[in-house]
């Protein structure tokens, strides 16, 4: 049986590196080497400097490249590492379409820094892809989506704009960190890079910070390695062994993950004090017919709207369980305030137009009983009620 018989799950774990071929051990080895004895003038073996090729680093970036259905993977040293180093692809004079509520770092690389070198962008509501063909110029080179997006978990038709892009000789980019390929698989859809922070799902347990990239193209892959090699953003051992133990639960976190995702989601619809819920699983998502046809499942990140301000600091301060900070994607349940926190790198007009508002918090579902989690947000809710009640 070849493995491409097996299933995905299966695969998470019995890929090329199951096994090292050295020594039999069932766990890829740490290579620390930064550089590599050469057997003659004229003769190099495959590994010379670690920045250019690591063994350990290696066989994260070939798993990835399987898992996303690619040709080959990129291991960078945070998320934005890579994300900065594809968007290294433009030149100078070309121009950019972005998903309106991206990623606040991505916002920042785009606004405050690929400006500075003469590359210009555009940020449209990618769930509109009449809206992305009118933000086309003759200059535009990239179409980067996100999607689901983040905080809003707006769907994006990963196929409807890579349709675009061809036709007018660009490239879609699609940061994959919220579905991952258990769930979502852009190059299948027709995007050219995919992009993750490892951070989040694929890390998984909130110890590393990694960044990945994969290409399907060939020629695409080669100028990829090219920036990564020049730029040098590139992952170290110790954080891609965390990436590659994280991957091989990945499966089975999501799962359970999403299906808590799916009962908090349901509980917090019907609460009073909530006045809207953002997750692409809800039947009332408005973009949840596409969500289906191209990911196998709505995750495990949803954010929701609390009806007033002053409910909503009682209701942060009461709650027991999840980890009130940054990211998402771990073991552990993490709320966040995407005002303060993700999205405090944009200005606050540009965050209201973008609907993030100041009630707005994003919970990443951990593995947690979700039934704890129900009860603790509810007693929370309940303390921010009680509170509203003596002010009046
Ligand atoms: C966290 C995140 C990033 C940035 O990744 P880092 O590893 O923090 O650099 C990019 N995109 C999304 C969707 C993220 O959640």
């Amino acid at each position: 049986m070849s493995n491409d018989n097996f299933s995905f799950e299966t695969k998470l774990l019995h890929n090329k590196y199951k096994v090292d071929a050295a020594t039999g051990a069932v766990s890829v080895p740490l290579q620390h080497a930064s550089t590599f004895h050469q057997p003659s003038v004229d003769s190099f073996g495959k590994f010379d400097y670690s920045r250019s090729l690591n063994p350990t680093r290696e066989a994260l970036e070939e798993i990835i490249a399987e898992m996303e259905g690619g040709t080959r993977g990129f291991a960078f040293a945070s998320g934005m590492a890579a994300i900065s180093t594809a968007f290294l692809l433009l030149s100078q004079g070309d121009h950019v379409i972005v998903t309106e509520d991206v990623y606040g770092g991505t916002f920042r690389m785009v606004t405050q820094v690929l400006n500075r070198f003469g590359i210009e962008h555009t940020f449209v509501d990618m769930t509109d892809l009449a809206a992305v063909k009118a933000a086309v110029q003759p200059n535009t080179k990239v179409i980067y989506a996100e999607t689901p997006s983040n905080p809003l978990m707006k769907v994006t038709d990963i196929k409807g704009v890579s349709e675009i892009a061809k036709e007018i000789g660009a490239l879609t980019f699609v940061d994959n960190t919220f579905m991952t390929p258990y769930l979502q698989r852009p190059l299948d859809l027709g995007a050219d890079i995919v992009l993750h922070s490892a951070t989040k799902f694929l890390g998984g347990h909130s110890d590393t910070l990694s960044g990945l990239a994969v290409t399907k193209d060939e020629e695409l892959g080669a100028r990829l390695y090219a920036l990564q090699n020049s730029f040098g953003a590139v992952l170290g051992v110790q954080d891609a062994w965390l990436v590659m133990r994280g991957i091989k639960t990945l499966s089975v976190r999501m799962q359970q993950s999403q299906q808590s995702a799916c009962q908090i989601a349901a509980f917090l619809k019907d609460h009073p004090l909530v006045a809207k819920v953002h997750f692409p699983g809800l039947v009332n998502h408005p973009q949840y017919e596409i969500h289906c046809k191209q990911a196998l499942g709505p995750g495990a990140v949803l954010s929701f709207e609390l009806e007033n301000e002053t409910l909503f600091k009682e209701f942060v301060q009461n709650l027991k369980l999840p980890v009130f900070g940054v990211s998402l994607g771990g073991v552990e349940s993490i709320l966040s305030y995407p005002a303060k926190m993700s999205h405090a790198a944009m200005p606050d007009n540009e965050r209201q137009k973008r609907g993030i508002s100041n009630t707005l918090l994003r919970l990443s579902v951990g593995l947690e009983s979700p039934e704890d989690i129900i009860s603790d947000f509810s007693q929370a809710l309940e303390a921010g009620l009680v509170y509203l009640t003596k002010e009046r």
